[in-house]
């Protein structure tokens, strides 16, 4: 079974009911909608139909809300998409008018105040370049680099800018507070820059009374690599996110900054996830290309323990087909993982904590006995992250009477959550975790399985390993 898991971006492609239970099966471990391009109704609905499949097919699905963030875009234009030419001058102005190719307004006028002569802008997921030849206290008056598209709404991207954008718009609240009420189970958070950026959704979420929402920070300019190890410490965990840093950064930086981020991810402790254009190519086509099969294997490779998909499953052709070719790749590859060598990149400190040292030696233990599953217990899923964090040959199957610590577990490397009732006493709770993982694997008699857990359910305080009978 795959232990990278799958995150799928939700959109007009994949927001009917059909296409959301299609992509479950097929191996999508989380849905993302993102808040750059949803409303809260289209998040509300989906939601929902995700909540309605998993209650139909028995299945656990983490929901991830995505921030606008304080990005900046271009505002309504005369027509869908303007073609601009290189050599001509286009203006970006203050006041909010209808562009053309002569002359925009952009969603935060204000910054035109810091943007200096020589700047580069760039338009469309770095489409258009602009460079400013001049400027007056109300306009910038740009020449275009080269030919390209600018459409209504698209981003913009000034990457050496000199100014700090609010991190906390009205929206962004609004987008929070949503996700609270909607007892989502993760929140990526956009152009990040630094921990206090972290620190005022966290202070957010603390005056929401949530205690359930796990922070991603999305990596995505210079600023927030510098912080990356200051950003950590206050997220439960990372997103590569190579769209928006393949504009703020030189686009041959993208392969060693992203195998840096997971490092530190893994240092941390904390959740990786690689993501954008991951198999961009089958928004349009059926079957990828080989250099993004290379690509979701690398990623693979590189320790992540989820990639996500964007608009190959938002508004591609191919949302389901998508899906399917990344858990193919990615059950290729992980064949080719040597699970020891990897648990002995880890075995450096000489004293651990009782629940680190339980989770080490779990997978160590799994790890010789050629075990088929490890099974453990948790209330607040910690257990079951800190096995994940070693990264065992066998899947993690995390049982929890808790129903959002299972949902909460959607992301992490090789964990297979499930919600289980009470337990009543360790036999029962040895017995269910026998019958589950036996189902589950379909093993036979003679096949090992590792267990940790405690009872009654609190901090682990054993291991044991059993032989199907
Ligand atoms: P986005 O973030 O899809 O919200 O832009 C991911 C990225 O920039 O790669
Ligand atoms: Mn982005």
């Amino acid at each position: 079974m795959n232990k990278t898991k799958i995150i799928a971006t939700m959109g007009p492609s994949s927001n009917s009911k059909e296409i959301i239970k299609d992509i479950i099966q097929s191996g999508v471990d989380v849905v993302r909608i993102n808040m750059s391009h949803s409303s809260f109704d289209e998040a509300r609905d989906i939601i929902l139909k995700v909540r309605e499949v998993n209650r139909e097919l028995s299945t656990i699905t983490g929901i991830m809300i995505d921030t606008r963030g304080p990005e900046i875009r271009t505002t309504t234009l005369e027509r869908d998409k303007i073609k601009l030419e290189a050599g001509n001058n286009i203006r970006i102005v203050k006041s909010n008018i209808k562009g053309n190719e002569d002359i925009i307004s952009i969603t935060l006028p204000e910054v035109i105040n810091y943007i200096k002569i020589g700047e580069r802008i760039l338009i469309n997921d770095g489409n258009v370049e602009l460079s400013v030849i001049s400027k007056t206290t109300d306009t910038l008056i740009c020449e275009i680099k080269n030919d390209g598209y600018i459409k209504s709404n698209c981003s913009i991207n000034i990457p050496n800018a000199d100014f700090n954008l609010k991190f906390l718009s009205e929206y962004d609240i609004e987008t929070v507070k949503f996700a609270v009420m909607m007892q989502v189970d993760y929140l990526a958070l956009s152009h990040v820059k630094n921990q206090m950026d972290v620190l005022d959704i966290n202070d957010l979420l603390i005056e929401l009374s949530d205690d359930h929402i796990q922070i991603i920070s999305k990596i995505e300019n210079k600023s927030a690599i510098d912080e990356i190890k200051n950003i950590l410490k206050v997220s439960d965990g990372v997103m590569v996110a190579r769209g928006d840093l393949g504009i703020e950064l030189e686009v041959e930086r993208i392969p060693s900054v992203q195998k840096k981020i997971a490092e530190h991810a893994r240092e941390a402790e904390k959740i990786c996830i690689i993501a954008t254009e991951m198999l961009s190519s089958m928004q349009e086509s059926p079957r990828p290309t080989r250099a993004e099969v290379s690509d979701v294997a690398n990623a693979v490779l590189d320790g992540t323990d989820a990639i996500m998909l964007s608009s190959e499953t938002a508004i591609g052709k191919y949302p389901v087909e998508t899906v399917t070719t990344t858990n193919k790749i990615i059950d290729e590859i992980e064949k080719e993982i040597n699970y020891n060598d990897l648990l002995l990149e880890f075995n450096r400190k000489e004293k651990l904590s009782i629940p680190d040292a339980i989770a080490y030696s779990t997978v160590d233990l799994a790890n010789r006995v050629n075990a088929d599953a490890i099974v453990c217990s948790t209330i607040s899923g910690n257990t079951a992250k800190k096995i994940s964090h070693y990264r065992p040959s066998a899947s993690v199957v995390a049982l929890s009477p808790d129903e959002k610590t299972v949902s909460g577990l959607t992301i992490n490397y090789g964990i297979i959550p499930i919600k289980v009732p009470m337990y009543e006493n360790t036999d029962e709770l040895i017995n269910t975790s026998v019958q589950i993982t036996k189902k589950i694997f379909n093993l036979d008699s003679g096949k090992r399985i590792v267990i940790s857990g405690s009872f009654p359910l609190g901090k682990v305080n054993f291991i044991k390993i059993e032989e199907i009978k």
